[in-house]
Formats: structure tokens, sequence, C-alpha cells
């Protein structure tokens, strides 16, 4: 591993910080900060704590000793001087003297001491960077030393790898009692430079932040070292399909496994995240992954992303593709039986009252092809998938050198239950469509877009399609929740497949669709050219049918249910004038929408139109409104408004109707009018 230091960007972050007034001793805190947590073999996603001893100035103007500890929530790589929040160090020097400390007492300690109260929680690790003397302590989860810890006689390799420079902790649970059994091994010889803590990560010191940042380098380069020359080769690999599937044939049946069951037809999705890599590959290709997988997690804080560790399917082939969704739900039900299990063994073990959380695995590895990642938002599953990497590197490091063998599951499950990080989760409310993915035909023009946005903004991550490729992604970022923009001519069967592929690699895929793309063209249906009335329906009914066809053969894979919406406009059921081209394949879509709510009710897949009319639009211009308002000898205020409310319709008032229908459970072979009333086009 490369030491990244570098003293003229080090010298520039202190002047930058010093114009904010800003310390030079947390200005280099927050340089090596950035410089570990920039660095996935050491720290993950809020993995990893450092701090400094320092002194500060409260309100009023009181200078006080202070430790500057990693805030929970704040992720090393980005680091600013307010993710290290000052902690009164009297305080918590004063707490070695305790004989016990409970975890929430320990909060409460560390936040009554805060220089400002509004600084986020100091980290659960504070108090083993107070109770060392060091100016400067860092602290990762560094995956070549974990290959190191995570075996069986750990202590003696500890002390082989590292030689007396560095203190053995074994393993105890983060908080008070760590702490204690950190300083104490400190004490029983000061001249070490760090500590390992068994089946857990390194700590190092220094007086200043470079030599604390050296020397979490240095040991973490000694034990690359150790397993780069004690490594024996790989294990051996398992034999794979001679054809195998491919990742998006798999992607809809395993992310319909990990769903979980409410009752009644109802389901809290995921979404899941697949990466490969030829490492990836390597790797799972072993014989005994499902062996390995089942030890569990590498480092205890990746419980809270991966729980009790990944699990493994077997590879999937190509010819036997009928029969691999049964596969991968026994491989699911047995995931979740022996989480249940491990739950309730170790929970009956004291009288403190938990909450089992979902037994699902968060981290599929799949033989021959990669892994999902599951969460229940993309940004969730991309973290899971960045772990798996990183268990990955641990565990590939640990068995080249010995026996994978982390910490066991009765010792992982008071950390996975903590009271702390239950409580985090529990603050998490999900949205009304969190893990939901909505595909939206038309997805740029005005209906399309507030649809997408509305939707995301409840939770839902959204696959905007749409003819012009950089304006769907102008409308996906505008939605926003990581919502993607696709372009497609959707009246081509290739294109409309292609857009649901791609809604499958990025999320998994699809639980809601939107098809809304439509184009009006105007005449006498009696003079109509079959031309233009053949094109009109190419788009209007048969590119609705192509979206709902691709999009009920995902839904059946997941087997988890499923929502179709139509925008079929006021013309289904009320013709307009000249307007036949347009309303004669809309009516048929609207039967279409009943057709699918007819023949798959049965698979929990609803669907239901909205029958919208007059909402300024790229169907209804501006110049149109203008022109048949003048028509009509009225203000272009009175067209618009013209209806029994005498109020506008706007494209959030339709989209408003679609979030309706896709919250709406037991509502299917609906129509929805969204016209501010008009009685001649009412349904009966
Ligand atoms: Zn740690």
């Amino acid at each position: 591993m490369k030491n990244l230091w570098n003293d003229a960007d080090a010298e520039k972050m202190v002047a930058d910080y010093a114009k904010k007034g800003v310390d030079g001793d947390l200005a280099l805190r927050v340089y090596t900060t950035r410089l570990l947590g920039g660095e996935p073999r050491l720290v993950l996603h809020g993995g990893g704590n450092t701090s400094c001893k320092t002194r500060a100035t409260d309100l009023v103007g009181d200078e006080w000793d202070v430790l500057c500890v990693k805030g929970s929530g704040w992720d090393m790589a980005v680091i600013e001087p307010q993710g290290l929040p000052a902690v009164k160090m009297g305080a918590l020097l004063k707490a070695r003297a305790l004989t016990e400390l409970s975890d929430e007492d320990m909060v409460a300690l560390q936040r009554s001491n805060l220089i400002d109260p509004a600084s986020p929680n100091p980290s659960v690790e504070t108090l083993l960077h107070a109770f060392l003397p060091h100016k400067f302590v860092d602290h990762t989860h560094s995956t070549a030393i974990l290959a190191i810890v995570d075996q069986e006689d750990s202590k003696a390799l500890v002390k082989t790898v590292f030689g007396e420079k560095m203190g053995y902790v074994p393993y105890i649970k983060p908080g008070f009692d760590l702490a204690k059994a950190a300083a104490e091994v400190f004490d029983a010889d000061p001249s070490v430079e760090g500590l390992i803590l068994d089946k857990h990560g390194i700590f190092t010191f220094g007086d200043d932040a470079r030599q604390a940042y050296d020397r979490m380098i240095h040991y973490v380069n000694v034990a690359e070292e150790y397993v780069a020359k004690n490594g024996k080769p790989n294990a051996t690999k398992a034999a794979l399909p001679a054809k195998l599937a491919r990742p998006s044939d798999i992607a809809p049946m395993l992310r319909g496994a990990v769903a979980v069951a409410r009752g009644e037809g109802r389901f809290d999705r995921m979404i899941s995240d697949f990466r490969t890599s030829d490492a990836i590959i390597d790797f799972i290709n072993s014989a005994k992954i499902a062996e390995l997988a089942g030890r569990g997690v590498s480092t205890p804080d990746l419980s809270i992303r991966i729980k009790t560790g990944p699990m493994a399917i077997p590879a999937p082939d190509a010819d036997k593709l009928g029969d691999y969704k049964a596969v991968i739900r026994s491989h699911v039900e047995t995931f979740a039986k022996d989480y249940q299990a491990y739950f309730e063994t170790n929970d009956a073990l004291d009288d403190v009252k938990r909450t089992m959380l979902d037994p699902m695995p968060r981290l599929t590895l799949v033989p021959g092809l990669g892994m999902f990642g599951h969460g229940r938002t993309l940004k969730d599953a991309k973290i899971a998938s960045d772990v798996g990497e990183m268990w990955i590197e641990a565990v590939r490091g640990a068995e080249a050198i010995g026996n994978f063998q982390p910490l066991s599951k009765a010792d992982l499950f008071p950390l996975e239950y903590w009271s702390l990080e239950q409580a985090k989760l529990a603050s998490n409310k999900p949205k009304p469509l969190t893990g939901q993915v909505v595909l939206i035909t038309g997805g740029a023009g005005a209906i399309g877009a507030a649809t997408a946005k509305l939707f995301a903004a409840n939770g839902a991550h959204a696959v905007i399609v749409d003819l012009d490729p950089a304006k769907a992604a102008e409308a996906a970022k505008a939605a926003g929740n990581n919502s993607i923009g696709v372009g497609a001519d959707i009246t081509d069967p290739a294109e409309m497949r292609a857009a649901f592929d791609k809604a499958v690699a990025v999320y998994g895929g699809v639980d809601i669709l939107v098809s809304n793309a439509g184009a009006a063209w105007e005449g006498r249906i009696g003079e109509l050219d079959d031309a233009t009335l053949r094109k009109s329906f190419e788009l209007n009914f048969f590119a609705h049918q192509s979206a709902a066809q691709n999009a009920v053969r995902i839904m059946l894979e997941q087997g988890t249910g499923g929502v179709l919406l139509f925008n079929t406009s006021k013309q289904a059921v009320n013709p307009g004038p000249k307007f036949g081209a347009y309303g004669i394949p809309k009516a048929a879509t609207l039967f279409l929408s009943r057709q699918y709510a007819l023949d798959y009710g049965a698979h929990g897949i609803r669907s239901n139109a909205v029958n919208a009319d007059r909402i300024r639009s790229g169907l209804l211009t501006d110049a149109m409104i203008a022109s048949r308002s003048g028509a009509r000898g009225v203000s272009e205020k009175e067209y618009m408004s013209g209806n029994l409310l005498g109020q506008e319709v706007t494209a959030d008032d339709v989209a408003q109707a679609f979030l309706h229908q896709a919250l709406a459970e037991r509502t299917t072979a609906d129509v929805t009018t969204v016209d501010g009333g008009n009685i001649a086009a009412a349904l009966r």
C-alpha cells in the first residue's frame, strides 16, 4: 500500500483551513483522515476513526483540553473539521476509573462533554482514543490486517508478523471495556507504535499526524508482505456449467427472492447492484465458497451492511434456467432460517428486548458471474457490493496464509443488535415506494417528468425512457434519488427490450410501469390515410403492449407482483372531432389495461389507466392552446380551465393520479379521470 503523504498538500490544507479559523492540528487531522478514508482496503463507508488531542475554546471563552474524534455518520474520505467533534478530555479520562459503563451512559458522557452540543455523536471508540496518550490516533479495518487476525491462532501470528512493536488486544466488543483493555495493553509496554485488535483491525498512534499515518501504512505493508510471501496458491475451483446464464437472466429472480414478504401480497423490496471483476470471479469460483461465506464477516462492523455474511448460490446453467428460480429460493430460505436461528439463540441469552431485523441476505455470490449487493436503496445496495469486495480481499488473504476464522456469530450478535445501531436503523424510515423501481416511457415529457419526480420523492428509483437520451438524462437528474435516463425509440421492440434490460442491469428489476409516451395525429377518420393510423397505433397502442409485456416478464420472474399504469387520455372514452387517429388506439390501450388486470391479477400484478385531458405538454403546446382558444373565441385561461372545477389541470395532477394508483394496493382495472370534470367524458 502506497504512503500518500504529500508535504505540499498537507501545507495547503493547513493554510486553507487557517483562513476559516481551524487550527493546524485539526487541519492535519482532516488531511490524513481523508488519506485513510480514500482507501477501501483500510476503511469503508463510515468504518474506522481517527482523533487528535488539542485545545478548544467554548462560548464563554474558557479553553479546554479536548479530543477531536470522528463523529458517527461521517465518512472519513470526505471528512470536514465539524466531522471531528471536540470532547472535553478531563471527563473522558476520569471514566477510566469506572468499573463499568453502559453504552447508553458512555454516549451520554461523551455528548454532555461536547464543546458544541450540535455535534454528531462522537465515535463509539472515543474512549479508546482518549485513553491512549498520543496526540494523533488512527484506526482502520485494513483487509491485510484482517487476514492476519482472522485466524485461529491469531495471537501467535501477530507476534510473528509484527514482532514487539505492536500490542495485541484480544477481541472485545467496541465500547468502554475494549477501551480499558486496549489502554492496559498499551500501559504494559508504552514503546509500542500501535495495537492490533483481534478479529477487528488496527490502531496506530504518533506525536503528529504524519507519524500516526506513516505507522498505519507501514504496518499494513508488513501484513501485506507477509501474506504475499507466505501465501499458498488459490483453493481448487468448482466445476461450472458449460454455458453460464447471464446476470440479467437471474437478477429479477434473485431480487424477488430477497424481497421481504409482509403478507397479503405485500413486499418490502430491495434493489440489487451487480458487480464483477476478474478478482471477484477468481475468488468466488472456489470450490469452498459456500463454506467460506458461512463463516461470517471479516470485521464486525460489516454486519451492519451484510448481516452475518454473504450468501453463496450455485452457478446458473443457461440451459436449466427454468429450474434456477427454485434453486435461488431454497438458498434464500436456508439463509433466512439460519439467520432466524442465530437471532433466537443469541437473543435468548439475556433479557434485553430486541426486534429481529429482516433475515434476508445483503450480498449474494454467484460463481462464474460475480456478486449482487442488496439494499433498500441503490446506495445501500452499492455499499453492500463495496463491502463484498473488501470481504473477498480479507478472506483471500486469510485463506492464503491459513484458515479464515473470523469473529464467532455469538460474538457478532451483540454488535449487530447493538442498541446504538438499532436506534440508528429505526430512525431511517422508508418512504412509500422505497425499494421499488418505476420505468416511465415518454419520461422526459411534461407528464412523464412530473411523474418521475413525484415517484422518486416517494422513494422509487425511476428509469426515464425517452426518444431523446439527453432529455431523458436531464429528467432523471431533476427527479433525483439515483434515477437514470435511457434513450430509446419504444416503437422498436428491440429498443424497448434494451430499456428494460438497463433497468435490470442497474437496479435488478422493475416493479411499476408508467406507460405514458404518446403522440397525436389529426384528420377526419373517413379520409385518414392508413399509414397515419398505423403509425399512431404503433406508438399509442403497440408500444404500450410492448412495454407491458416486458414489465410482466420481469414481474413474473420476481414473483412480487407489480403495477402497470397506462396514460390513456380522455380520447379513449370521449372522442374529439378529427382526433380518431389518436383516440382509437388509446381506446384499445384502455382495454389493454383491463386485459392485463384480468390475465395477471392472480400474480399480484395490478393494471390501471389514467384519463387525463387538456394538460399543457408536448401534445398540447402553448401554440396549440393559443390557436384553439382563439378558434373558440375564449381566452387561453378560459380554454385551459374549461371544466367543472373551472381550474387548469397540470402534469403534476396527472402524476398524483399515477402515484395514487401505484399506492392503492387493492385497486386494479381502474380508470382515474384527471380533467377537472367533464360530464361528457365521465365514465360510467
Ligand atoms: Zn473499529
